[in-house]
């Protein structure tokens, strides 16, 4: 009963996520992943984003005709790190939101502290406490962030080989976005490099433990 309940809200979210960020839902479909079988929802949209979870839901999503014109280890790549979002250990799930409500809150009261400077006539570096602890909460929320998807990607990489994960990255489209978006990617996802080395190091603490 309550998983009845909790499957039909996932679902009920997962569309109206869909229909405000991507235009809507186009077809709903069952894949095999390392997790088992997963439920994937499907848009269609000229986004550079291929593969995103739900905010709210744990359900995968994927951009049909950008997914379907990946080679088949950049598919496997971006399924396994949606996977990886969904298998968020609980603690790093509390830290994570937290984090994330951080980050909000911060560049809400930066905005704030910047219309309420213009309208008032004064000048915004005259509270640099104020300033340092705004900027303090943005920069928790950034780092968490970034964290959150360095996990999902180390996940892959338990998943396919070191050498498969590169190729995948190498087959991967690389997409004409907008300079913000560049940008907001640099911050957001490590890069692959750093990823590999985590995971070496990871694998070197697991042998010495064991
Ligand atoms: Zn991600």
């Amino acid at each position: 009963m309550k998983n009845g309940l909790i499957a039909r809200y996932r679902d009920w979210w997962t569309r109206l996520f869909v229909r405000f960020v991507h235009g809507g839902v186009e077809k709903v479909d069952r894949i095999s992943t390392s997790n088992g079988e997963q439920t994937v929802y499907y848009f269609s949209s000229d986004s550079a984003i291929i593969g995103q979870k739900t905010w709210g839901a744990e359900t995968i999503l994927l951009n049909k005709p950008q997914f379907e014109h990946l080679p088949d280890l950049s598919a496997e790549r971006t399924v396994e790190h949606e996977v990886g979002h969904l298998n968020r250990h609980s603690i790093w799930n509390g830290i994570f939101w937290g984090s994330v409500v951080s980050l909000a809150f911060g560049i809400v009261s930066f905005l704030l502290l910047l219309t309420l400077s213009v309208i008032h006539k004064f000048p915004i570096l005259g509270y640099p406490r104020l300033l340092l602890i705004i900027s303090g909460m943005v920069v928790v929320g950034l780092f968490a962030l970034k964290m959150n998807e360095l996990l999902a990607e180390l996940y892959v990489l338990d998943q396919l080989s070191e050498e498969e994960y590169l190729k995948a990255e190498e087959e991967m489209p690389v997409y004409d976005v907008s300079k913000k978006a560049a940008i907001a990617a640099e911050i957001v996802y490590p890069s692959p490099e750093t990823v590999v080395k985590v995971h070496r190091i990871k694998e070197d603490l697991k042998a010495r433990i064991s």
